[in-house]
């Protein structure tokens, strides 16, 4: 059957209604939030002549990090300032697949995987490999090896269903495990092989990788704003350590709010003049940046949605600017080589001013400044279209139309080779390479590169020209191709890419 748009949520809310533990809770309480924006968007999209019909798919989502002991204490850190963002995700995902059409189930226990898709038991140690009754499977890399462990010999056949919420991405060189093996890209979470754009991120990092991202509330009134009112983002009392110089000169300039959690019977020890509500239910965290006037980062954590929130309420977000770039310990040991030029490169660079400003913190005449400037600075609400519901269906759609096999996801690629360009090493984020090498006429001679020598290598770097020895490297790994990673000694080449405004993951020639 064909995938028909629902204009309502209750299966979903059966499917989740009586899930346990402080983890669903955020997941279900988030839903029936923002239950009416997604059936709004939906409504819209039914209407809308561009809606393309596609095949219901049986779809599992396997939280494998809510799954287990791990999982208990991950659950046990919602209600302690832990992070959200990837529940966030869960509970976005699940609502704008059921809007879509498609047949959910949640799992979050490694029994019920087992018993859900697991090898039947045979004779002896020989199980029954049986068919995978999902279509899709959504999961994390905890899950993965939770799935591998359940499927046995059937993991690898049915790969290409698989799709990995990775908040911070996967590169190409640590996915590829003889690579990374041989290479020093080795770390807990790659080498599982995949196509790189099976992993889904929270915001777009590079284009090897798809964007999952989540959605925002729309459409809040804005009277009755506080104009002195600054919301500080750090859920836990470490991330505004070395900050109380910078906090010190925002409380001179404005009353401000903290949402930090408190253990019981203790409190939160926090610079002097800050209001700490201690960790807030999400809806009345929302309330409290809807009477803000600024969202204030302490420079950790990285990249999570709650900015993207604050700015759709209609705050500003200021925000310390990370010089040089760096990768910190955070993103130590995780499957990517990115560096952060601030606590939010998303909302610096796709945002940025008027309603993001990136600050140096340790200049407090600087950040003094920025303070005074945002007050006297309007704004509406904000959202770019990739993180509203409307945005989050559109894209979701078309990856399940178009995402299906390997081969599609191939056509899908098929990029703008006509408009190559040489890009400057550290802009490289509308760029995409992947049929580069395969240009009739070689991509070099068409960008009036001559080349003393052509070589074809296993390199992630590559295609790259090299200025020094004139020497053109082209890709000989399809599952290398990528715009992710510099090297000084290389230009690398990446074909242009399209995309529609505010939906960096879609281009407007119909995908
Ligand atoms: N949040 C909340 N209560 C609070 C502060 C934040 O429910 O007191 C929510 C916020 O709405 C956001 C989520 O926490 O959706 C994740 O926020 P953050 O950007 O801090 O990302 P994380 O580091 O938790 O992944």
């Amino acid at each position: 059957p064909q995938a028909e748009i629902r204009t309502t949520l209750s299966l979903l809310h059966e499917e989740i209604g009586s899930s346990r533990g402080p983890a669903l809770g955020f997941v279900r309480s988030r839903v029936e939030q923002m239950s009416r924006e997604w059936i709004q968007a939906g409504l819209r999209m039914k209407q809308s002549s561009n809606n393309t019909a596609s095949p219901q798919m049986k779809v599992l989502l396997y939280p494998g990090v809510l799954a287990g002991p791990a999982g208990q204490r991950f659950g046990s850190m919602v209600e302690r300032g832990g992070p959200l963002g990837e529940l966030v995700q869960w509970a976005d995902l699940s609502a704008c697949l059921t809007i879509l059409g498609h047949n959910l189930t949640l799992s979050t226990s490694r029994d019920h995987l087992h018993s859900l898709i697991g090898a039947a038991p045979g004779g002896g140690s020989c199980p029954i490999q049986r068919p995978l009754p999902f279509d899709l499977i959504y999961t994390d890399y905890h899950g993965l090896a939770h799935l591998q462990g359940a499927m046995g010999l059937t993991f690898q056949h049915y790969q290409c269903r698989f799709r990995i919420l990775d908040s911070f991405g996967t590169e190409p060189a640590f996915n590829m495990g003889s690579y990374a093996r041989s290479h020093g890209y080795r770390t807990l979470w790659g080498s599982w092989g995949l196509q790189p754009l099976q992993y889904m991120t929270m915001f777009p990092h590079t284009p090897d990788n798809s964007l999952m991202g989540f959605a925002v509330r729309q459409g809040v009134r804005t009277e009755g704003r506080k104009h002195n009112v600054a919301v500080v983002y750090g859920k836990q009392q470490y991330m505004w350590q070395g900050m109380a110089d910078y906090i010190q000169v925002l409380s001179n300039e404005m009353e401000v709010h903290a949402t930090v959690y408190q253990p019981p019977g203790g409190s939160a020890p926090l610079p002097p003049n800050v209001t700490n509500h201690g960790l807030l239910a999400q809806d009345h965290f929302h309330r409290l940046l809807h009477r803000a006037k600024v969202f204030v980062g302490l420079g950790f954590p990285y990249e999570g949605p709650a900015p993207i929130e604050a700015l759709a309420l209609g705050c500003v977000f200021l925000q310390p600017s990370l010089t040089p770039p760096n990768s910190s310990s955070f993103y130590r040991g995780k499957p990517t080589t990115r560096e952060v030029s601030s606590q939010h490169p998303y909302a610096e660079h796709f945002v940025g001013k008027p309603y993001v400003w990136t600050v140096d913190a340790s200049n407090l005449t600087a950040v003094r400044q920025s303070i005074r400037d945002i007050k006297l600075t309007q704004v509406k609400p904000f959202t770019p279209r990739e993180f509203t519901c409307a945005g989050m269906l559109e894209r979701l759609q078309a990856y399940i139309t178009h995402q299906v096999s390997q081969d599609q996801y191939n056509q899908w690629n098929t990029h703008d080779t006509q408009h190559l360009k040489r890009p400057p090493v550290s802009r490289l984020h509308h760029l995409i390479t992947l049929l580069i090498n395969h240009i009739p006429s070689g991509p070099f001679s068409r960008l009036g590169l001559s080349c003393s020598a052509r070589e074809q290598e296993v390199n992630h770097l590559f295609p790259a020209y090299s200025p020094w020895g004139r020497r053109c490297g082209l890709q000989a790994e399809p599952l290398l191709f990528s715009c992710a990673g510099s090297d000084p000694q290389l230009r690398r080449l990446c074909p242009c890419r399209t995309h529609l405004p505010g939906q960096v993951a879609l281009s407007p020639h119909g995908l």
